[in-house]
């Protein structure tokens, strides 16, 4: 887990700092699968902004996100350019959106931050590639490798049975 200790910037109204950080990702799990990010340490850029009302938080880095496809569950990987800022306002009783949930006194979770922004960013759906096939629904093969179809279903035997009936009778 990453933190990063607000203590030592010494910061006053109308200072920025910037800094390059490493932060330590964690794995997601997203819609029942997990994805693992590659590399798990990523170079973020974070600025701290002091104004007279609270401070502003900036975060970017690139998140790469590798698990199974949503449709053949083959490996598939994402990556995004992550841009996140977060507020925390200088009076302790300001409302809750004016408040970052990733600090806890002084000091500001990265990885927590990193981890949700990076969750934020994910697609609804994860593909192997865009035009990826899928695995067949009737026999479970995967698609893209063995491109198949199935005969139609025959017509229901008790159906049939019934309309041999009626031309009985
Ligand atoms: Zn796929
Ligand atoms: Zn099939």
């Amino acid at each position: 887990m990453t933190t990063y200790d607000l203590r030592r910037l010494r910061l006053r109204s109308g200072d920025e700092h910037r800094e390059a950080v490493e932060i330590e990702l964690e794995p997601l799990v997203y819609g029942g699968q997990s994805y693992e990010p590659l590399p798990r340490t990523v170079e973020a850029d974070l600025s701290i902004a002091r104004a007279t009302g609270g401070t502003v938080f900036n975060l970017r880095f690139e998140s790469r996100m590798v698990g199974p496809c949503y449709r053949c569950l083959s490996e598939a990987e994402f990556r995004e350019k992550i841009v996140a800022n977060e507020y925390q306002d200088a009076d302790p009783g300001a409302d809750e959106e004016l408040r970052t949930p990733y600090l806890v006194g002084d000091v500001l979770d990265l990885s927590a931050w990193a981890r949700d922004a990076a969750a934020l960013a994910l697609p609804e759906t994860i593909l192997c590639r865009p035009d990826c096939a899928g695995l067949c629904p009737e026999c479970g093969r995967d698609l893209n490798l063995e491109p198949h179809e199935h005969d139609p279903e025959p017509v229901d035997s008790r159906w049939s049975a019934l309309e041999k009936l009626k031309n009985e009778l």
